[in-house]
């Protein structure tokens, strides 16, 4: 049996220096709480991302979840059902009810047109998703939040490093959240960050994720514990300087993959925006069974019996789980791309260490 292909690999930093930092961390003895690993990722990442200011975080949930009470959001919150589940329970954590409204067909992201007609008295935000990195309509967003007074965060996990015309995608919105998940293109084993636009929101972030703490003695707001420790701030930085790398290397996979699959009937993917600096987080590809010859479930346990993992991201859509499916939004009727899309997904493998052969093996099970 060949070795299997998994959807991801994650990026690693190279052992030896990693260990001479870690030396470094021991001679210190300072482990945690805002050191000068730390500190230093916090710069290298605003450097990189082309964003003002960021604050770290120990993955990518809590940064969701305390945005929410930065932003003092209540009530209702728009957002769209094709994501990680991770998107909406942010929005359960905090007592918010989730509002579902359908993506596009064009780009998998929250369709703005349905955004407006979702909007009652109780809605204080929108939490779109750039969906595989891919970015969302932030110029249609931002009027309709305008237009109603509401807050824009966005879920970014997937957009790390993503530009549109030159500038970071991070500064849309309000806020932006990522994810450094050991299955992200830019991880730190488990982490994540806050992305804001003034001192004052970091300051204020950097109270929330350290229990509400202003000083000694002095707690400002009922504060969680999020704060990325320092052994995870060196790996990060290491990780940084090959990151670049590393996408060039996923942007050849979705080269070769694309050169091969536009000749095959039934399968659909995603060609670059022009203007958009992708990052190459996700190779999805959406299959048409009346076309293809095969259902989506047929070719992904296909591939499965031949050592190819890929994953059927994002099926099923939050909307069914059980927490949410009660939801008027939540009713398949009200969300026919959004269903139709996750019955036809399939990401391929994607991560910077995928070699030729390995694309050509995925291929071969989707060509045959
Ligand atoms: C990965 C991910 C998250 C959560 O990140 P963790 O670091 O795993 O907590 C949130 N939203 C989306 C869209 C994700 O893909």
């Amino acid at each position: 049996m060949e070795k299997t292909i998994n959807v991801t690999s994650p990026l690693l930093p190279n052992i030896e220096e990693f260990g001479e930092m870690l030396k470094e961390i021991w001679d210190s003895k300072w482990i945690t709480n805002n050191g000068s690993f730390h500190k230093r990722l916090e710069e290298a990442l605003c450097e990189y991302l082309k964003v003002p200011y960021i604050s770290l975080f120990t993955n990518g949930t809590l940064p969701l979840i305390t945005s929410l009470q930065a932003m003092r959001i209540s009530g209702e919150v728009i957002t769209t059902p094709y994501s990680f589940v991770a998107t909406t329970h942010s929005l359960w954590w905090n007592g918010i009810k989730p509002v579902f409204v359908d993506i596009l067909e064009e780009t998998g992201n929250i369709n703005p047109e349905k955004i407006e007609q979702a909007i009652t008295p109780k809605t204080t935000a929108i939490m779109p998703v750039h969906v595989y990195g891919k970015p969302c309509d932030t110029k249609a967003i931002q009027e309709i939040a305008d237009k109603y007074g509401l807050k824009v965060i966005y879920d970014a996990a997937h957009a790390f490093g993503v530009e549109v015309n030159g500038e970071s995608l991070l500064n849309a919105g309000d806020l932006s959240t990522l994810s450094f998940h050991a299955t992200k293109v830019y991880n730190t084993i488990e982490g994540g960050a806050l992305v804001m636009h003034d001192e004052k929101t970091k300051k204020r972030i950097d109270y929330l994720k350290n229990f509400g703490f202003a000083g000694e003695t002095e707690i400002v707001a009922p504060g969680i514990n999020s704060k990325m420790d320092e052994i995870r701030s060196a790996y990060g930085l290491l990780n940084l300087k090959q990151v670049d790398e590393a996408i060039e290397k996923r942007h050849q996979a979705a080269i070769k993959y694309r050169q091969v699959l536009k000749d095959v009937k039934g399968i659909r993917f995603w060609d670059d925006i022009q203007g958009v600096k992708h990052n190459y987080s996700y190779f999805p590809i959406f299959v048409d069974a009346n076309e293809y010859g095969k259902t989506r479930d047929e070719l992904y346990f296909d591939m499965q019996k031949q050592g190819v993992y890929g994953r059927r991201y994002f099926y099923p859509l939050i909307s069914t789980f059980t927490t949410y499916k009660g939801l008027d939004s939540a009713k398949p009727s009200n969300l026919p791309v959004a269903t139709k899309m996750a019955n036809e997904v399939i990401c391929l493998p994607m991560y910077s260490d995928l070699s030729e052969q390995d694309v050509e093996r995925v291929l071969d099970c989707i060509v045959k």
